[in-house]
């Protein structure tokens, strides 16, 4: 009989969580999940769900727009936001009963509240304490909000989410991809958004030439991208707000909206308490099996502040049950993760971007941008992108960017490719599905003249 309640204890029951708790339990191991709010975590209830759901949603925009190329005669179409935000949140409450459900039937105790770490194989909830072999981490992020006048005007993602109407005029601060998501959804619904920047371009991380291509494409669709900018204060106005910038610039609008990074949930938990290292960020340090300082206790997911992604968090938890539970060492495999911005239009992205590939050796470049045949008769102004980057030592296609129509559901495909270490010659000798934006990526012949061979 083991002399703890637990063999794991996980705090957090979003995607890594969940994941890991219920693999455990599936070896047959004694587990609870901690959550002090809804089962599901960010993604789920805050995040990649319920944002898809309202980029689906504003698509339709685009789409009654371009069918009257095609023959038919649409009328004035009308839109109401409580209804999608009503439907939205009956969804999210059935996905919350399924993560129940399946948490139940794996057997993993569901212990509502705050989890608090009391020791190095104890947690508190509710004033009860429990004891673990193993305590996993894995509370996620939240929204990080910078100290600037005004700023408890601002709302985050959490709050965009579920907006008792829709803005008219929005300002989102920040150029990552929650604030590109948003900025295109609420553009389509018919709001005037202002994006504004520190940097040179939205999307930092991301390959250059898409942050161009997709830039470019939210200005064509009326998207203001204000650059090198900082907002100096928030100050009410009326029904709404003025975002003062640097300089004198002011804009009005009725919501301001923050999407500047997200900080790890690590405040309060007791970490540093009982000598889990962090970072000065606050993310949990731990080893390649998720191991902290505290040999008891692991952490992943967001918390981790590795690649902050629902598959990721998945993956990872179910590393740490195959090394902890099952007896296979397993390391988390970060090599060619690919990823999606669901903006308007999307970006599906996979490996190296072109900066990076150099600084790893030579490399050749194929490019194609074109008007996808669908707008030829839909008459809209849209283009798009594909991007191979190619190591020119092995060959081996190391960097597959796209913008554009389908850019995900396109990538991800070719993602299994990148993890296999295809090569050009191999994407080449792939007949392509014609006609598809998709087969441009296995038709692209002619390299771009390399920048060094130009100087
Ligand atoms: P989370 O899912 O954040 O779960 C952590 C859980 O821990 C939460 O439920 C929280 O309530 C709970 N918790 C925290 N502290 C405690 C405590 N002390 N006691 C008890 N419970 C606690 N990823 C994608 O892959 N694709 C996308 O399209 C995408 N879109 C996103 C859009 C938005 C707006 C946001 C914010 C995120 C998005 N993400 C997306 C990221 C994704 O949501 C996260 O990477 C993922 O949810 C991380 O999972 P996790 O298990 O680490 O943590």
């Amino acid at each position: 009989m083991s002399k703890f309640d637990y063999d794991l204890i996980t705090i957090g029951a979003g995607s890594g969580g969940v994941r890991a708790s219920r693999m455990a339990a599936r070896t047959g191991a004694k587990v609870a999940v901690v959550e002090e709010s809804r089962v599901g975590g960010t993604c789920v209830m805050r995040g990649c769900v319920p944002k898809k759901l309202l980029v689906y949603a504003s698509s339709f925009a685009h789409s009654f727009g371009d069918a009257r190329g095609f023959g038919w005669d649409v009328a004035e179409p009308s839109f109401d936001w409580g209804e999608l935000i009503a439907n939205k949140n009956a969804e999210l409450n059935r996905l919350e009963g399924i993560y129940g459900r399946i948490l139940r039937e794996n057997n993993v105790d569901l212990l509502d509240g705050r989890g608090v770490v009391t020791g190095p194989n104890s947690v508190e909830v509710g004033g009860k304490s429990y004891t673990a072999k193993r305590i996993l981490i894995a509370t996620g992020g939240w929204p990080h909000l910078p100290d600037v006048p005004g700023i408890e005007h601002a709302i985050t993602s959490n709050e965009a989410l579920d907006l008792d109407e829709l803005p008219k005029r929005i300002v989102i601060v920040g150029g990552g991809y929650i604030a590109v998501e948003f900025a295109g959804l609420f553009n389509a619904l018919g709001a005037d958004v202002t994006i504004i920047i520190r940097a040179g371009n939205i999307l930092r991380g991301f390959d250059e030439d898409i942050r161009e291509a997709l830039a470019a494409e939210m200005e064509k669709q009326g998207i203001t991208i204000h650059r090198e900018c900082v907002v100096r204060s928030i100050e009410p106005e009326g029904d709404g707000y003025s975002v003062r910038l640097h300089g004198t610039e002011i804009i009005d609008c009725d919501k301001v909206f923050y999407a500047t990074g997200r900080t790890p949930n690590t405040k309060g938990l007791g970490l540093e308490e009982v000598g889990v290292t962090l970072t000065d960020k606050g993310a949990v340090v731990v080893d390649e099996y998720f191991q902290t300082s505290v040999p008891s206790i692991f952490a992943l997911g967001d918390v981790i502040s590795r690649i902050e992604l629902t598959p990721v968090a998945i993956n990872e938890g179910m590393a740490f049950v195959a090394t902890q539970f099952e007896g296979r060492p397993t390391p988390m495999d970060y090599e060619n993760v690919p990823a999606a911005v669901f903006s308007q239009p999307p970006v599906g992205t996979v490996g190296l971007t072109e900066v990076e590939a150099r600084e790893r050796g030579d490399v050749d470049i194929y490019m194609s941008r074109f008007r996808p045949m669908k707008h030829t008769l839909s008459g809209r102004e849209s283009h798009a992108m594909m991007k191979l980057i190619v190591d020119r030592a092995s060959q081996r296609v190391v960097g597959c960017h796209m913008v554009g129509d389908d850019a995900p559901e396109i990538v991800q495909g070719f993602a299994v490719a990148l993890k296999c270490g295809a090569t050009k010659a191999q994407f080449d000798a792939t007949v392509g599905i014609h006609p598809t934006a998709a087969e441009e990526f296995v038709t692209m012949r002619e390299k771009l003249p390399d920048h060094d061979e130009d100087q």
